[in-house]
């Protein structure tokens, strides 16, 4: 598995898959041809029919230069190995200089067709899911924050990681007003925020915080991939709530959230964090098993309650469909974002009441989420053609 930087990217949202991975495929396949005057960048499967909501003509076109890119969206072909999959084309005087076929898998992350999903740049840590992690901890006598701790050298980033979660969060509670896109969504972080302001309770905290980083990133602001664009309100919430209204320090903060890292890096390696793959289980899902883990570290959870929680909360998100209305990442990605920061400590607070026991564990419910998601319809797959999408809305 590679180190907890590559799965927390710090960037634009609204979305890793369809903004960041394709504005960085972009950047490489730029760099390769610098002396091209014409670029054109067809566009595949989730990735033409939810592009437009996302940006991800608007990221390509920015990257490459708007006078000289043409964005094509090819809403009829998709590619086995993944749904978000765009090719590149570079000419020079007319003549085709270069080409590259990539696909943007998730959280940021690009791979080339057929390339194993399991590949990463570095093997940081020695195991590869949870069992054999446990088991390492409990010969080691280590926590798994210590885990993290010995093998990835993350501590100075993830404060950086934690700055620009807050820092987003405290924007998003002060801002008022409208969404952009068709749907004309007012933001409500500021109001919630000033109920709580008025008569003070963690959970208007936690809805407001929530809210605050899912309405920025839905504004195309900086956030951080937690394990994506669309889900990087939930974790934050938890962390910021934890701070400001239980006074929770810093270092347990930064610990909790190696653990949280870790855990969303076994879903990532073992399964998936694409909701144009596995529907939205893999983003807001994830998220919240990474938040879950997380809080019960924070309220003193031992690796085995801390392994339930994650469990707990990835398998209570199990079929969770992607269906975003306009292809926006707003209805239903926004709500889903203080939803699932609420259940994330719901798991945690049940699985610290029990000795962390279970018969399901956190790797298989990782297999079954990602079988879940192939079986999935692709309607259901960040394809806003079913659904949500679908229904008549109050505008
Ligand atoms: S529904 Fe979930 S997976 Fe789909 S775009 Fe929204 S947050 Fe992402």
């Amino acid at each position: 598995m590679d180190s907890i930087k590559n799965l927390f990217k710090i960037g634009y949202g609204p979305s890793s898959s369809h903004t960041m991975g394709p504005q960085k495929a972009a950047k490489i396949f730029l760099e390769k041809n610098l002396n091209a005057d014409k670029f054109i960048c067809d566009l595949y499967g989730s990735l033409a029919l939810t592009g437009k909501g996302h940006l991800t003509d608007y990221i390509i076109k920015k990257t490459l230069g708007e006078e000289r890119t043409i964005v094509n969206f090819l809403y009829d072909k998709t590619y086995d190995y993944h749904p978000n999959g765009l090719k590149f084309y570079a000419y020079k005087d007319n003549k085709l200089i270069d080409e590259w076929l990539v696909f943007s898998v998730g959280g940021g992350d690009l791979k080339e067709l057929n390339e194993s999903r399991k590949t990463s740049t570095k093997d940081i840590y020695p195991h590869k899911n949870m069992r054999d992690i446990l088991e390492y901890c409990k010969k080691e006598n280590l926590t798994l924050a210590d885990y993290v701790k010995r093998f990835d050298d993350v501590t100075d980033y993830l404060k950086e990681v934690m700055n620009t979660m807050f820092n987003t969060i405290e924007i998003g509670l002060n801002t008022k007003g409208t969404l952009p896109g068709s749907l004309k969504l007012n933001r409500r972080a500021n109001d919630i925020y000033l109920k709580y302001l008025e008569n003070k309770s963690f959970s208007k905290l936690l809805y407001a915080s929530a809210l605050a980083t899912a309405e920025e990133n839905a504004n195309g602001g900086i956030v951080v991939t937690s394990p994506t664009c669309g889900a990087s309100g939930v974790l934050p919430a938890v962390l910021y709530s934890s701070k400001i209204y239980h006074h929770t320090d810093d270092e347990v903060l930064i610990k909790a959230l190696m653990v949280a890292g870790l855990v969303g890096n076994i879903i990532k390696f073992n399964g998936s964090i694409s909701g144009a793959e596995v529907g939205c289980q893999g983003e807001i899902g994830s998220a919240c098993s990474m938040a879950a883990a997380c809080q019960a570290y924070i309220i003193g959870g031992n690796n085995y309650q801390i392994e339930y929680a994650s469990e707990i909360a990835l398998e209570h998100n199990l079929g969770l469909t992607c269906d975003p209305i306009d292809g926006l990442v707003q209805i239903p990605c926004i709500e889903r974002n203080p939803l699932a920061s609420a259940k994330a400590i719901d798991a945690a607070n049940y699985a610290i009441l029990t000795d962390g026991t279970h018969r399901v564990s956190f790797d298989e419910i990782i297999k079954v989420m990602m079988e879940t998601g192939i079986d999935l319809s692709s309607k259901y797959k960040e394809t806003s053609i079913g659904g949500l999408a679908k229904r008549e809305i109050n505008k």
